[in-house]
């Protein structure tokens, strides 16, 4: 079973999915915008984008949602979009091989704007922000505040964003998705392996069918 037959498994059996996906994600963005208030951080993009970042992304929860944004794309953005996704991954093989530093716009960014901003996954929502996370084994991991934040706002006294409750809402859905669908391995993914993994048009049409 691959990670796209998973995810239609697991809204199979579980209809409300991307509901629940949904509801987690405005927890994270509430807990985002209450803390960038206390700072007076508003985030108008930077020419270090954090598109430019490589992020990687771990649920099978981040990657269904994320798909079921791709898919409702017009057929010629989802092909342009996989265009990019090839020349992402190519450069980043490039990066890699050589040791080079990687800066790459994420497929999903064009002309500044990410065009699945509703579907983005977890990262992208709390990046920026210093926080902190009560890690059960680590215990108290602390992060710093994105170059634009530290140079705007590292000397007020706010209070850091809290990841620890958002990460444990996101591992309880992750919890319940792999049950319902039995997918159990590891998922380490860029944006661009993800939308790799979609497909363009003849791919999508391949799955409906399967699931007609
Ligand atoms: S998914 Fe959207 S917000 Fe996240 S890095 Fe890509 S373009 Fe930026």
């Amino acid at each position: 079973m691959d990670l796209s037959d998973a995810c239609q498994v697991w809204s199979r059996r579980n209809p409300d999915c991307f509901d629940r996906i949904a509801a987690v994600y405005e927890q994270m963005d509430a807990a985002y915008a209450a803390t960038a208030v206390q700072y007076g951080f508003v985030c108008n993009g930077c020419e270090d984008n954090c598109c430019l970042t490589r992020f990687r992304h771990h649920t099978l929860a981040e990657y269904a949602y994320l798909q079921k944004g791709f898919e409702g794309l017009e057929t010629a953005l989802r092909n342009r979009t996989v265009v990019r996704a090839h020349a992402y991954r190519e450069a980043l093989r490039e990066a890699e091989s050589t040791g080079a530093s990687f800066r790459h716009w994420c497929p999903l960014n064009q002309a500044g704007r990410c065009i699945l901003y509703a579907f983005r996954p977890m990262i992208c929502r709390l990046h920026g922000l210093p926080h902190i996370l009560r890690h059960p084994v680590r215990g108290l991991i602390q992060g710093p505040g994105c170059h634009i934040f530290e140079a705007q706002c590292s000397s007020s006294a706010s209070r850091p964003l809290d990841r620890s409750g958002i990460y444990k809402s996101l591992a309880g859905l992750e919890r319940t998705a792999r049950q319902a669908s039995g997918f159990r391995l590891p998922v380490n993914m860029t944006i661009a392996d993800m939308i790799l993994d979609f497909g363009g048009e003849s791919e999508i049409d391949r799955r409906a069918d399967n699931y007609r």
